[in-house]
């Protein structure tokens, strides 16, 4: 069996990555983003993260 897709708008959209925890644009400054199977996480989550997993204190959250 064949699938084909018949969607005319191509299915990837050229869009900019955005986190998806955080939703901070790539190209911001000083935001990275890592690229994971359907999602990106930027570098500031990452370090979140790594507080997080490594039981350092949990930083209060930014609401800039
Ligand atoms: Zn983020």
């Amino acid at each position: 069996m064949i699938f084909r897709r018949k969607g005319k708008s191509g299915e990837v959209k050229r869009h900019k990555p955005t986190c998806s925890f955080c939703g901070k644009l790539q190209g911001q400054s000083g935001v990275r983003l890592v690229a994971g199977p359907g999602v990106f996480i930027c570098s500031e989550c990452i370090s979140l993260a790594n507080e997080i997993l490594w039981g350092h204190n949990p930083p209060a959250p930014a609401s800039s």
